[in-house]
């Protein structure tokens, strides 16, 4: 089979990862707009589950990631000076960056064709294909020309956020708020190296204006939030971009929906097909999986429009429970304000909530009362199923023996 893939981001590239392991004799091209080696962002999170998939997808791949990774434990959130730590949340995460030379050099080796340096526009550009995968990324302009074909909708995110870097190295998932006098300000952060850290601040529309970052000089900016959460960085400052000018842009997050994946032989991968909020950090995961998904399907049948079909139906079921939490997660942080006046050990707690459909509708107080007695009562429903059996078998050996 013939296949050109536009972006080589981690959908495009695992997706060649994947048909070049079930057949080389597949040509396979991967066009890429940027340089090799440069992208944007830092480090992504990804949990256990994910890397027990890679085992079983690409051994290779897998111990490369693995190996590059570095591991997480509990949830700390700093939340107006008081510091709250929650237990036994885990995680791993790798920096962008690392994780597309891992993929790339794997794509190599298998004898992916890689062309960097390569902005595509439309379909008309591409060398001849039997199937054109469009892996490149939320703002896909193959999607953009079928956007009537794919029925794409996109809703934009009210809050501001900026993805920035610190050397300030989080061993914990970490969440801070402060309050400004313009409102909330807050970031979520996380280590991916023995040096590095993602920070990535949020705030409300207001509270982005009212503290004149939307006016600010870049340096001023980050100073300023550096400054905002001095305690929680231990004083270090806040970096934007690791390459290129080291610019990083405020953005509004847009959430992504495409009503069908494919159209003809063109087909939506990855966050050209659906994105869903960075605070559940699972847009690369879905990614991936779209790309094995992908490469299943082709396999199991003989002709493309069954395979992209089955594609298409299979990965859309798949992704709905994870762009429901983003929606709910995205909705947590519009309305902070209704939470804030939370104890910190109960505003952690809700935090950890932000999915449940549930929460919007209850007053917050209320909902933490029933969550804590609906965990005391799964609790208690462990501990006797633990019990049960070991009781059993005490009253019926003392029976055997009576
Ligand atoms: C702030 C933030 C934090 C995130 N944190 C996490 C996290 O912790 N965990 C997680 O799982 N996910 C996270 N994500 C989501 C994750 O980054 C994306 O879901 C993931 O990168 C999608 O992969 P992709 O290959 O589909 O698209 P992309 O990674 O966007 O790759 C697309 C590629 O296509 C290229 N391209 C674009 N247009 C063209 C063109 N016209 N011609 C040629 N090439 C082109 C791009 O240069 C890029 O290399 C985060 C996202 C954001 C914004």
């Amino acid at each position: 089979m013939r296949i050109v893939c536009a972006g080589g981001g981690p959908a495009g590239l695992y997706f060649s990862i994947m048909m070049k392991r079930q057949d080389p004799a597949h040509e396979i091209t991967v066009m890429e707009r940027n340089p090799i080696g440069s992208t944007y962002g830092w480090g992504v999170t990804y949990w256990g589950n994910l890397l027990d998939r890679f085992h079983h997808d690409d051994p290779v791949t897998a111990q490369a990631i693995s190996a590059s990774s570095v591991r997480w434990s509990d949830g700390v959130a700093h939340i107006c000076g008081e510091r709250v730590v929650h237990h036994g949340d885990q995680g791993f995460s790798i920096g962008r960056h690392r994780l597309l030379d891992i993929l790339t050099q794997r794509a190599d080796d298998l004898g992916v064709r890689m062309r960097f340096e390569e902005e595509i526009e439309s379909v008309s550009q591409l060398p001849e294909a039997d199937l054109i995968v469009a892996g490149d990324g939320v703002n896909s302009r193959l999607r953009e020309h079928y956007s009537a074909e794919f029925g794409t909708n996109v809703s934009v995110g009210r809050n501001k956020y900026i993805w920035l870097g610190t050397r300030k190295v989080f061993d914990s998932f970490t969440f801070a708020f402060v309050e400004t006098a313009h409102g909330w300000i807050w970031f979520y952060a996380y280590g991916f190296s023995s040096d590095l850290s993602t920070c990535i601040v949020e705030c409300s529309p207001e509270t982005w204006t009212g503290l004149g970052l939307d006016v600010l000089p870049q340096e001023d900016s980050l100073a300023l939030l550096a400054e905002l959460f001095a305690e929680p960085l231990d004083g270090y400052p806040l970096i934007g971009r690791p390459d290129g000018d080291g610019r990083a842009q405020w953005l509004n997050f847009r959430t992504l929906t495409n009503q069908n994946w494919y159209h003809g032989n063109l087909v939506l991968i990855g966050d050209a097909a659906h994105t869903t909020h960075y605070s559940i950090g699972a847009g690369t995961k879905l990614a991936l999986e779209d790309a094995v998904g992908l490469a299943d399907a082709l396999a199991r049948h003989d002709d493309l429009p069954s395979a992209l079909d089955a594609y298409e139906r299979e990965r859309k079921f798949a992704v709905l429970p994870f762009q429901s939490a983003a929606r709910y997660s995205a909705q947590w942080y519009e309305n902070i304000p209704r939470y804030m006046q939370l104890q910190p050990e109960r505003l952690f707690a809700l935090l950890g909530q932000r999915h449940s459909p549930l929460l919007p509708h209850l007053p917050p107080q209320v909902y933490y009362r029933i969550n804590q007695v609906t965990e005391q009562l799964t609790a208690l429903r462990r501990l006797r199923g633990w019990l049960g059996p070991h009781l059993a078998r005490a009253l019926h050996g003392r029976s055997l023996a009576g």
